[in-house]
C-alpha cells in the first residue's frame, strides 16, 4: 500500500484535469500522486488539437510554472483565427471571428499540452494502475483501490478518470452519462503535402464546419501549425522533457448518426476510415482528400454523450473532475476546458483549506456548489448546439444549407 502524510493527494487519471491539478498542488507544496490506468504516457496517440479558452489558459496559467505556460503558449498555433460555417461544397453561411491576443484563445496540440503537463512530475505518475473504487474504512484517510488489488491512502481522493469513469460508478451511481444519437470519427493528415499546404489560403486560420445537405451529418477540419517547433522550444524550456516532433497537421472529425457506423467498424481503424471516405463522397474534394490522406493510426471513434448532474459524492473526501462527472459532446470546444477549469478550482479550494484549517470537507463541498453550473451550463451549450447543427429541424438546417451560402461568394474554388 502507498501511504502519504500529512495533507496528501491521491488522483484517479493522468488526463489533462489530473496532470493540471497535480501539478497546481505540486507548486503549493502538497504531497499528490496520479494514477493512470495507461501503462505508458505516450501508448496512445492523443492525436487531435485542443482549443484553450480564456477558462482553459487562465488555469493554466495558475497551475503550471512559468517556463511551463511559457511552453504551451510558444507552441502554440497562433492566436486568432475563424470558426466558419459552411455548406458542404464550402460555401460560408456564417464565420466567428476570435481575438487576436496573446492570452485569448490559443489551438495547442494536445500531445504536446500532455508532455508538458508532466514535465517536473517525475515520481509522482504511477502507470499500469487502473483505479476501481474508493474505499472509505476510515473516513479520514479514503484509499483508491486498483485493479491489481494494490491500494493508495491520501486526504483527499480526485476521480480524474474520463468519459468512462469507474468512480463515477461508486461516487454518483445515478449519474452514468446520456448517450446522444451522434458520433464522430476523428482523423488526422499531414499539412505540407509534396511541399504545399493542402489548406487553402484563404482557410489558414479557420476551423471549418461544412453542413451537408442530409441532417445529421457534418464534417469539422483545421490545421494545427506549430509556433515552435517542440524539439526546440522544449530544449529551451524543458529540457529533459519529452518534446513530440510537431510536424503540422489537420486534423478532422465526420459527424454522422450512430446507427450509420455498425458494430463490426467501431473497433477496427481501417474500417473507420474507409466508412469516412465513403460517407464524405458529396463534400468538397478538399474534404475527400483530407480523409484519402489520414494517418490510419490517429483514427478515433467518438460517442458523443452528455453527462447527468451530480448531487453530492457517496464519499465526502472523494470528488472528480473533468469528463468524468460533465462530459459534453464537442460542440464549442469547451470540454478540455471546463476539466481544466475544474483542477485549477478544486486546487485552489484544496491549498486554501490546507492553509486555512478549512475542513476538508467543506472545500470539496465548495468546489462542487461552483463546478457543478459552469460545467452543466457547458454540457447544455454543448448539447443545444449539437442539435442545431446536426438536428432535423427544417427551417434552421435549410437556411444554414441553402440559403446563407448563396449570398457569399465562393471560398475553395473546386479544381
Ligand atoms: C475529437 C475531440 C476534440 C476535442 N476538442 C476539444 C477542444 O478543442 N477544446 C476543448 O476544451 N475540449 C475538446 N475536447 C474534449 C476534451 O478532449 C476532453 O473534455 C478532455 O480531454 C477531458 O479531460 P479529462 O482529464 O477529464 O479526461 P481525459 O483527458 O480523457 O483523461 C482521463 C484519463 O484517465 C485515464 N483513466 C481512465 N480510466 C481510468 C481508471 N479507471 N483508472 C486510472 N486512470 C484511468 C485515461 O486513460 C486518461 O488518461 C475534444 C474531444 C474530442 C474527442
Amino acid at each position: 500500500m502507498i501511504v502519504s502524510t500529512d495533507f496528501s493527494v491521491a488522483i484517479a487519471g493522468a488526463g489533462l484535469a489530473g496532470l493540471c491539478l497535480a501539478q497546481y498542488l505540486t507548486r503549493a507544496g502538497i504531497d499528490v500522486h496520479v494514477y493512470e490506468q495507461d501503462p505508458g504516457p505516450f501508448v496512445r496517440r492523443q492525436g487531435y488539437r485542443i482549443i484553450l479558452d480564456r477558462y482553459g489558459l487562465e488555469a493554466l496559467r495558475e497551475s503550471l510554472p512559468r517556463h511551463l505556460y511559457r511552453l504551451a503558449l510558444a507552441t502554440g498555433d497562433e492566436p486568432g483565427g475563424q470558426l466558419r460555417f459552411t455548406d458542404s461544397r464550402l460555401r460560408d453561411a456564417f464565420t466567428i471571428t476570435f481575438k487576436d491576443e496573446p492570452h485569448a484563445t490559443r489551438q495547442v496540440d494536445r500531445l504536446t499540452l500532455r508532455s508538458i503537463l508532466q514535465s517536473g512530475l517525475d515520481g509522482r505518475i504511477h502507470y499500469s494502475k487502473a483505479a476501481v473504487a474508493v474505499d472509505n474504512g476510515d473516513p479520514a484517510r479514503p484509499q483508491l483501490r486498483f485493479a491489481d488489488s494494490g491500494t493508495a491512502a491520501a486526504t483527499v481522493v480526485v476521480g480524474a478518470d474520463g468519459v468512462g469513469s469507474a468512480l463515477r460508478k461508486q461516487l454518483i451511481p445515478y449519474a452514468d452519462p446520456a448517450t446522444t444519437p451522434m458520433v464522430g470519427i476523428y482523423g488526422r493528415s499531414p499539412l505540407w503535402q509534396g511541399g504545399e499546404s493542402v489548406i487553402p489560403d484563404a482557410l489558414r486560420t479557420s476551423g471549418v464546419l461544412a453542413i451537408a445537405n442530409r441532417p445529421g451529418r457534418a464534417f469539422f477540419f483545421t490545421s494545427m501549425r506549430f509556433g515552435e517547433r517542440p524539439p526546440e522550444a522544449f530544449a529551451r524550456l524543458a529540457p529533459g522533457s519529452y518534446a513530440p516532433t510537431g510536424d503540422d497537421y489537420v486534423m478532422w472529425g465526420l459527424l454522422l448518426r450512430q446507427e450509420e457506423v455498425p458494430a463490426v467498424v467501431r473497433g477496427d481503424l481501417r474500417a473507420l476510415r474507409d466508412l469516412a471516405a465513403r460517407t464524405s463522397t458529396d463534400f468538397h474534394p478538399l474534404v475527400r482528400r483530407l480523409v484519402d490522406t489520414a494517418e490510419l493510426d490517429a483514427t478515433v471513434l467518438n460517442v458523443f454523450a452528455t453527462g447527468r448532474r451530480p448531487r453530492r459524492w457517496a464519499v465526502p473526501r472523494a470528488t472528480m473532475m473533468g469528463d468524468a462527472v460533465h462530459v459534453m459532446p464537442p460542440f464549442g470546444a469547451q470540454g478540455g476546458n471546463t476539466a481544466l477549469r475544474d483542477a485549477a478550482l478544486l486546487g485552489r479550494r484544496l491549498v486554501e483549506a490546507r492553509t486555512n484549517g478549512t475542513p476538508v470537507e467543506d472545500a470539496i463541498a465548495a468546489y462542487q456548489d461552483e463546478m457543478v453550473p459552469y460545467a452543466f451550463r457547458a454540457v447544455d451549450t454543448a448539447a443545444r448546439l449539437m442539435r442545431r447543427l446536426t438536428g432535423d429541424a427544417a427551417a434552421p438546417h435549410w437556411v444554414l444549407t441553402r440559403v446563407l451560402p448563396r449570398l457569399h461568394r465562393v471560398t475553395v474554388p473546386e479544381a
